[in-house]
């Protein structure tokens, strides 16, 4: 008998693992695909690192550099590079440098004079009446306080860029309660953040990180920890819940028993294994979409593209209407990504805004990027390499009503006892979020199991006693059977 089974090796699951297991407990992850990392895909080609999922992490929050410093990667760290001098908007079928100050966007013309004019004003903006019913979406939230031009041209291409998300479907409370929170609080949200500020808070998203490898790394040094507790090549199929244990059915593999479980899969894995155990988990999981997307990675001799390649990236509002959503300027952003002479560049496709694009042929996605980059940073001749990867289940979408139905999700384990839900949708999709909640929850379990401080297990060899019962027989779980 386990005490927690995990489902998912992504950043969520392993998070929740390791911690599980720093406090004492028989955790097993199992993990459908032959890697662990979900998401997290850092992959080395001919000098070159690409990330095909995330590829920076905020160092904002104190999690993720303590849970760097605690995993040993700190030697490896690497801050954004002193490249990074811009943040680039598409603006009439160029790009418009910005100065990446915080108030980059008052001494720049991307915005009209009354718009910056209006931007500036938000400090006196009456702050929303508390009893105003409905809930608010971030394009609403973000033309009332900073008005309808900065909402259109500034925040609509990072919610579609970063959230692969439209601004004017997803729920502010939901994606950025910290604005939501900055406006009661403080009566509106750049006095807010001036206020943080002056008591030695950092601006918002101002701080990033990688690692040498790239985000890839987090995710290997979680597996090293783990070692034999986590089982790639194993799908989880159904979960029965039967007396007090729940009964992972495995396929082939065959079943495992397990005091609690942790699902920390995609939204809609969730839906499925929740149906005919908790129905209205399951509607809440079937409630939160994730479109594709596509990542098309280019490396190109630095000589092939004329651009000064002076920032991050570039974002497009949606009525610039371009086919990709924005790009990094990847061997700008961190040292390493791409061999002397050479620079490396991502594009990013599909999302809420054009779902259809992420699903169309490598060939043509790879033509779609190569133009983008032709046109705006004047990208020449033939790249070195060239990659594209599909994610048919993209980000997931925190649209109107999303609150409610994480809290459902929440409560599965209070209808449930030991059955715990975790993953992208529940505090913001990005990595640091994704570890801070799959703490939580891990935290959660642990109070479930009797809640003492256990002593860590240094030896994660006990897997080899563990048991599973195959078609009627019992056999061990050896990693070659279970990748099988
Ligand atoms: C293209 C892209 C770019 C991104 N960029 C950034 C970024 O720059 N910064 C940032 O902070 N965040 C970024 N994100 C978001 C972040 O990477 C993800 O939200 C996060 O990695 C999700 O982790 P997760 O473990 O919750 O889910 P996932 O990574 O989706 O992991 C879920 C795992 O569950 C497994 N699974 C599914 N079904 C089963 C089953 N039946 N049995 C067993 N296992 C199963 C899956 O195979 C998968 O490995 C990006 C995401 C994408 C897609």
């Amino acid at each position: 008998m386990l005490d927690v089974a995990v489902i998912g090796g992504g950043i969520s699951g392993m998070t929740a693992a390791y911690s599980l297991r720093r406090r004492g407990y028989r955790v097993l992850v199992l993990e459908r695909q032959a890697h662990i990392g979900g998401n997290a895909v850092s992959e080395r080609r001919e000098g070159f690192l690409m990330e095909h999922g995330p590829s920076t992490i905020s160092a904002d929050s104190p999690v993720a550099v303590e849970f760097s410093r605690e995993l040993g990667l700190e030697g490896q760290r690497y801050n954004l590079g002193d490249g990074v001098r811009r943040r680039y908007l598409v603006s009439r079928g160029s790009l418009h440098g910005i100065s990446t100050h915080p108030l980059g966007f008052l001494y720049s013309d991307y915005l009209s004079l009354g718009a910056r004019l209006r931007l500036m004003a938000e400090m006196v903006v009456p702050r929303r009446r508390a009893m105003e019913p409905g809930e608010e979406t971030v394009a609403t939230f973000c033309a009332r306080r900073f008005g309808a031009e900065f909402a259109t041209r500034v925040i609509d291409p990072m919610v579609g860029g970063i959230y692969a998300a439209r601004a004017s479907e997803v729920s502010v409370a939901a994606l950025f309660p910290k604005l939501v929170d900055l406006e009661r609080r403080h009566g509106s949200v750049s006095g807010g953040i001036l206020h943080r500020s002056r008591r030695g808070g950092t601006m918002p998203g101002s701080r990033l990180f990688s690692w040498r490898d790239g985000i890839g790394a987090l995710p290997h040094a979680l597996a090293v920890r783990l070692g034999e507790v986590v089982r790639t090549g194993v799908a989880v199929r159904r979960i029965e819940q039967r007396r007090g244990v729940f009964r992972l059915d495995l396929g082939k593999v065959g079943y495992l028993d397990a005091r609690a479980v942790a699902i920390a899969t995609q939204p809609h894995v969730v839906a499925q294994m929740l149906e005919g155990i908790d129905e209205s988990a399951a509607a809440a999981a079937a409630g939160i979409d994730a479109p594709p997307l596509a990542v098309v990675f280019f490396g190109f001799r630095r000589q092939d593209v004329d651009h000064p390649l002076d920032g991050l990236g570039f974002l497009a509002a949606e009525d610039e209407r371009r086919t990709l959503n924005g790009a990094q300027f990847c061997s700008t952003m961190f040292p390493g990504r791409a061999p002397q002479g050479s620079v490396a560049l991502a594009a990013y496709f599909g999302g809420a805004r054009a779902p259809d694009i992420a699903r169309a042929p490598a060939r043509e996605l790879l033509d779609l990027a190569h133009r983008e980059f032709r046109d705006l940073i004047g990208a020449r001749g033939q790249p070195i390499v060239a990659m594209v990867r599909h994610w048919p289940m993209g980000l997931p979408q925190y649209r109107l009503g999303h609150r409610d139905r994480t809290t459902v999700l929440l409560e599965t384990s209070q209808r449930h006892p030991g059955l715990f839900v975790t993953g992208n949708y529940f505090s913001g999709p990005s990595v640091v979020a994704c570890v801070a909640q799959a703490m939580e929850i891990a935290a959660r379990i642990h109070r479930f199991l009797g809640g003492q401080e256990n002593a860590f297990i240094s030896s994660p060899n006990w897997f080899g006693e563990c048991q599973l019962v195959a078609n009627g027989s019992e056999i061990n779980l050896s990693k070659d059977r279970a990748s099988a």
